[in-house]
């Protein structure tokens, strides 16, 4: 078969491949000048690694990304380093990476609090039964069962900074699988994200998958005359999206009224990233993640280190710090200017470290996207749309169906294979 692959992501390479070793054609299409979609990165001269236009990482449970990158032979690339995470409470901040942390953490104080935050904790790693939990926000059940101070503590500002006015419309099955999904150790590739994309897509190349990067797909219609699909002008026997459902609607108009409807009712979050090369390093603990809580004050969600993570030998010295934020489409801070975002967050940097000063900023870059974060809001795998459109031969394959799951690349690549294997057996 002639199969296109449209978006060069996690999840779109992940499909290539498979679909080139079960010997078929393969060809991506890609409407960015690289491959890595939301993983991309960026690199400047003198710089040996790339870092990620948003943050990245892996969790040391992500089976799904270490079982390819293993099935690929470069395991040997990934390190898990042991960066500090830490929370806000009265003016200070806290690490909270592990349960002795979590258990000396001043913000649940030390009585009923702290046993109620752990046993939450304990059963929402326990427990399978996530659809019991989707039918109820994460709103209701965190005040329900971990009770006001630790709601407000610890999950309310994590709703907030993740969904800003939905953050009370969010089902608990999100808040689940993010605490049964995620380990406390954090890793890379070596050289960055992008190292790893790179790396990927040439093994592809080497396979025969046909890779073409700055080709934006505009239409994918029905050949009746093949009984394939066009991708613009060309036919194909199979066609995988992996873009936003949004931009799935877009370019495939034929696509039953039903299916369109429940593309176009699906909600997400935007985001708009910073990154700052800095001539000194910012967190002078050496912090590498700051969970920063809105109602604190603080201009963005993220606060984040990443030459605390790796080292800063790998950019020529600089200390690279993200600023971001997960924000709705409309917001004040995707048609700012870099300079105007940079006053706003300048603050912040000076709460982190008071000697922080505007002249430490040797550059900054400032990444947007409109797809960030899918909301999943009550029962919400009763909207997801299938993989298998009713379109014969036309499958999607998006970061808003890996639900339960929390997006991320492990699912993305998850997906893309879970989509190849229904593709093949069709
Ligand atoms: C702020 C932020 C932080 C994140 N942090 C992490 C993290 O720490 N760890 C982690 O694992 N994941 C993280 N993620 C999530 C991760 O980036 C995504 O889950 C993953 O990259 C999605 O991969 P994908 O292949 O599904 O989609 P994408 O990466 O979005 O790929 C889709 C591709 O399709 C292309 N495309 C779109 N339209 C067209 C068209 N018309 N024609 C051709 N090509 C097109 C796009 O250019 C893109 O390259 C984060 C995401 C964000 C936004």
């Amino acid at each position: 078969m002639k199969i296109a692959i449209i978006g060069a992501g996690f999840g779109g390479l992940a499909a290539a491949y498979d679909l080139n070793k079960a010997g078929h054609e393969v060809v991506v299409f890609e409407s960015a000048s690289h491959v890595g979609g939301l993983a991309a990165g960026f690199k400047e001269p003198g710089w040996d690694w790339s870092v990620e236009k948003f943050y990245h990482h892996w969790f040391q449970s992500d089976s799904s990304m270490m079982g390819l990158i293993q099935e690929l032979g470069l395991m040997d690339k990934v390190i898990f380093p042991r960066p500090l995470t830490v929370m806000y409470f009265n003016g200070k901040f806290y690490p909270f990476d592990s349960i002795l942390n979590a258990l000396l953490f001043p913000g649940l104080g030390f009585g009923l609090n702290k046993i109620r935050f752990g046993f939450v904790g304990l059963f929402l790693r326990l427990t399978d039964n996530w659809r019991a939990l989707e039918k109820v926000t994460a709103h209701a059940w965190m005040l329900k069962w971990a009770g006001k101070q630790v709601y407000e503590q610890m999950w309310k500002p994590l709703l907030v900074g993740k969904f800003g006015p939905f953050y009370q419309d969010v089902n608990m099955a999100w808040m689940w699988a993010r605490i049964k999904a995620r380990t406390t150790r954090l890793g890379t590739f070596e050289g960055g994200f992008q190292r790893f994309a790179d790396v990927f897509a040439e093994k592809l190349r080497g396979m025969g998958v046909e890779i073409r990067l700055g080709a934006q797909v505009k239409f994918i219609k029905q050949n009746q005359a093949s009984g394939g699909l066009n991708v613009d002008v060309e036919s194909f026997d199979q066609v995988l999206v992996t873009a936003s459902p949004s931009l799935m609607a877009k370019i495939c108009p034929d696509l039953p009224e039903e299916y369109l409807k429940g593309l176009l009712e699906l909600k997400s979050m935007g985001a708009v990233v910073m990154t700052l090369s800095l001539k000194h390093q910012l967190s002078k603990e050496g912090y590498y993640w700051f969970n920063l809580p809105k109602e604190a004050g603080f201009p963005m969600l993220a606060l984040v280190e990443h030459t605390n993570f790796v080292s800063p030998e790998h950019f020529g010295g600089d200390r690279i710090v993200y600023a971001g934020d997960y924000l709705e489409l409309g917001h004040e801070y995707f048609s700012l200017s870099d300079d105007e975002l940079l006053e706003r967050f300048i603050p912040a940097f000076k709460r982190i470290n008071p000697e922080f000063e505007k002249e430490w900023v040797k550059k900054v870059w400032v990444n947007k996207t409109n797809y960030a974060q899918p909301v999943p809001l009550v029962n919400h795998s009763k909207n997801i749309p299938a993989i298998q459109t009713p379109i014969e031969g036309l499958y999607f394959a998006s970061m808003s169906q890996v639900y339960p799951w929390d997006r991320g690349t492990n699912f993305a690549v998850e997906i893309g294979r879970r989509a190849a294997k229904m593709m093949l057996e069709n």
